[in-house]
């Protein structure tokens, strides 16, 4: 017998959904089955070329837990540059997607389904980085959730470890309007990602697809600097913010900020 197939749900007032579970009611199968669409892995390892593994490289970071696995395009790139990769997402179906993709590219990948606010309960053994990359952490709602998140981060660090940690630019978004080039995360040709609702603690944005399909994503526009001064107030030592995979940009060009955590 076909199973149905679970669609997103956001109940009647869409605009109300500001919680931190959503993300597992918005990464529905037919909504994963489509990203990898939306992210087009050719053209986003061409825009951002050996940036991670270089950071990874210099700073003679191996093993690597890749928190926001999604379809697995971060693991499996560092999993090619022949780093110790281990694949975490909460969400099942984004998983089982990425071990699909891992697995087209000869990997075996590692994975662990977890949350991340209670990730060490399932996440064991302590690494030289933690990647946490594509717009994810956008998704927790609750100060206290990414506080907790960060804490499990940081726990899950050897005492010199890196965290790399990525947002969308909403202090551009929140202060001057939407004006993405599309350039380096949804850079599908065919997909258009845009803002339907920004406010100070919701940005909801409309993914619509070749076959007019359309979907959501309920997220919190965090603030660069807030990021920032959350990760310090966590323990982190230094906090370095990389704009578009450069380290001297202009805050007001910049689609994405990129920052490195570290512990000492
Ligand atoms: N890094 C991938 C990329 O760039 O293609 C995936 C990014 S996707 C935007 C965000 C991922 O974070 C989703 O797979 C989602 O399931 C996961 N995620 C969101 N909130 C989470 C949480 N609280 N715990 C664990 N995973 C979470």
């Amino acid at each position: 017998m076909k199973q149905l197939k679970r669609e997103q749900e956001f109940g009647d007032d869409p605009l109300a959904r500001r919680e931190t579970d959503n993300y597992q009611n918005e990464y529905v199968e037919s909504f994963v089955d489509k990203w990898d669409d939306l992210i087009d892995w050719d053209s986003r390892a061409e825009s951002e070329g050996h940036f991670f593994i270089d950071i990874l490289k210099e700073r003679g970071k191996h093993k690597v837990l890749d928190v926001a696995t999604g379809t697995g395009f971060n693991s499996v790139q560092l999993l090619k540059a022949g780093f110790d990769v281990t694949s975490v997402d909460g969400n099942a179906e984004m998983l089982s997607k990425a071990f699909a993709n891992a697995r087209d590219h000869s990997f075996v990948m590692q994975t662990v389904h977890a949350d991340w606010r209670w990730l060490n309960k399932d996440v064991h053994g302590k690494f030289d980085a933690i990647i946490c990359l594509g717009n994810s952490f956008t998704h927790l709602f609750e100060e206290k959730d990414r506080r907790r998140a960060l804490a499990e981060f940081y726990a899950a660090l050897k005492h010199d470890g890196i965290l790399i940690l990525d947002q969308r630019n909403y202090d551009a978004i929140l202060d001057h309007g939407f004006s993405s080039k599309h350039k380096y995360y949804y850079c599908g040709d065919k997909v258009t990602a845009e803002p339907e609702h920004v406010d100070e603690t919701l940005a909801r944005f409309r993914y619509t697809f070749p076959d007019d399909s359309v979907y959501h994503l309920n997220m919190f526009p965090l603030r660069k600097n807030y990021t920032r001064r959350l990760m310090h107030e966590i323990g982190f030592q230094k906090v370095s913010t990389y704009g578009d995979f450069q380290d001297k940009y202009k805050d007001e060009d910049t689609d994405f900020f990129i920052h490195v955590a570290e512990k000492t």
